[in-house]
């Protein structure tokens, strides 16, 4: 069985979620952490999302009524996709049901210095995908939305800590990489520290919702936290991690190059329904082995649409997967229902993003 690789600038392939535990030193979410959070995400519930680094201090300090805070960000470099909005949902959780004031980075330097995208090019993808994460329901009042190249403190703090970083260390988390790449790891090591400067009431503990892909920032800003600690207090940060929603086609990562195998929040609802009816699905060659096997919900892109976006309802999920594997469901319908749960959620969200451009603007353009 191929390894597991994780690239935060490439493509990431997990064959083994169980050995990431020891691989990277991850702790798994338990029922114990559960127990502890009064309405945990559909998420945390179906442990998508698996896995984390001192969740549990963060629990703490919000147990304890001290200050807390949230970060993630995008790369503006194409519309939001179902990859994006799992994040998006993420934070937008945590303000919520944790009151914890959102850090939400456009990583405009990244995409500039990876994809070769100008700063103005990057500003326009951005002011959509921001309308996106508004309509989805973070609310800009208890948040800070800024573009990394506007946000001076974040690069200063990149220069300081590429001070005390060597270039051995940094090919051992990212491998053999161009400067602009290592340099970007840097300025995301300042995004995800800047909550616990001064100007933001200093010290907390800051939880980081993040793909696992993107797991070496989170080390690297780890390490940063404990080489610069003559001159700064920071917490390390905490990071709870999501597994990957795989493409339509079944690619183990959602690639945002691929748009016949991407749901895009912009596509056409037509079109969206179009790209579900030729997922991957878990079917059986032919009806009557479906009948008599039973689907592989495991294999099917379709349930993973329902498990991760789309069914709220617990048990309704479980009716799917009961009923797919007693044979009692056949692929074509069950995409067709999918399908139309999906477009209807595309149109309601189109509708509230338009809204939402030009408070994305504004917020973008202060
Ligand atoms: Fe997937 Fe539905 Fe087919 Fe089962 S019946 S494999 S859940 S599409």
């Amino acid at each position: 069985m191929e390894e597991n690789i994780i690239d935060p600038f490439g493509t990431s392939i997990i064959t083994d979620y169980s050995k990431l535990f020891t691989q990277l030193g991850l702790q798994p979410i338990t029922e114990d952490i559960l127990r502890r959070i009064k309405n945990p995400s559909r998420y945390l519930r179906r442990r998508i999302d698996f896995a984390h680094q001192d969740f549990d201090k963060f629990l703490a300090s919000f147990e304890e009524g001290r200050p807390i805070a949230v970060i993630s960000g995008i790369k503006p470099t194409n519309e939001f996709h179902l990859g994006s909005k799992v994040t998006a949902e993420k934070i937008i959780y945590f303000q919520k049901e944790f009151e914890a004031k959102v850090f939400y980075c456009i990583a405009d330097l990244e995409s500039l210095v990876d994809n070769q995208i100008p700063l103005n090019e990057a500003e326009k993808i951005a002011i959509g995908n921001v309308a996106d994460i508004l309509a989805l329901g973070l609310d800009p009042k208890n948040a800070y939305i800024y573009r990394q190249s506007e946000e001076k403190r974040v690069t200063n703090l990149a220069y300081l800590f590429s001070r005390r970083i060597t270039l051995s260390h940094m090919k051992n988390l990212y491998g053999e990489r161009h400067l602009g790449l290592y340099f970007a790891a840097f300025t995301q090591a300042g995004d995800i520290l800047l909550p616990q400067l001064e100007d933001f009431d200093g010290p907390k503990n800051v939880l980081v919702p993040i793909g696992l892909d993107q797991s070496p920032h989170i080390f690297l800003c780890r390490d940063i936290v404990e080489r610069v600690k003559d001159v700064f207090h920071f917490f390390p940060p905490s990071a709870i991690y999501h597994k990957f929603f795989r493409a339509l086609d079944g690619e183990t990562k959602m690639s945002k190059r691929d748009p016949m195998s991407v749901l895009f929040l912009n596509d056409e609802p037509e079109l969206a329904k179009r790209k579900i009816i030729n997922c991957v699905d878990g079917g059986r060659k032919t009806v009557k082995e479906q009948r008599r096997l039973g689907g592989e919900p495991e294999k099917c892109v379709n349930y993973e649409l329902a498990l991760f976006h789309f069914v709220e309802d617990d048990n309704k999920l479980k009716k799917i997967y009961e009923e797919c594997k007693a044979g009692k469901r056949l692929c074509g319908e069950c995409k067709e229902e999918i399908a139309d749960i999906v477009a209807e959620f595309l149109k309601k969200h189109q509708k509230k993003r338009e809204k939402m451009m030009d408070m994305a603007r504004k917020l973008l353009q202060k």
